[in-house]
């Protein structure tokens, strides 16, 4: 009986899929985590931290979504997009939603 069959002493030569992809698992468990941990200024400090929308036709910011009422508006939601009004120019648009 001989010994040379033993394991080879090398540390692992390459990442395998399967650990990559529970690191992966294990990220986002950790992101879930503090989600569900986030501290109350947390939410604030995420919606601060969105874009800015400013008013197509006068370049305000001061920009409120602005309450479906209608057929168009619905349609729009559905395809991804929020009504929003500008509070200074009265004018209303689109906007992509965020995430
Ligand atoms: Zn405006």
């Amino acid at each position: 009986m001989t010994t040379e069959q033993s394991r080879p002493v090398h540390a692992r030569p390459v990442r395998t899929a399967s650990e990559s992809r529970s690191e992966e698992l294990a990220q986002q468990a950790s992101a879930a985590y503090a989600e569900r941990h986030a501290p109350p200024w947390a939410e604030s400090a995420r919606l601060a931290a969105e874009p800015k929308l400013t008013c197509p036709r006068c370049g305000q910011d001061d920009v409120r979504l602005s309450r479906s009422r209608g057929l168009l508006d619905r349609l729009a939601a559905a395809a991804g997009f929020k009504p929003q009004r500008c509070r200074a120019c009265r004018t209303r648009f689109f906007s992509m939603k965020h995430g």
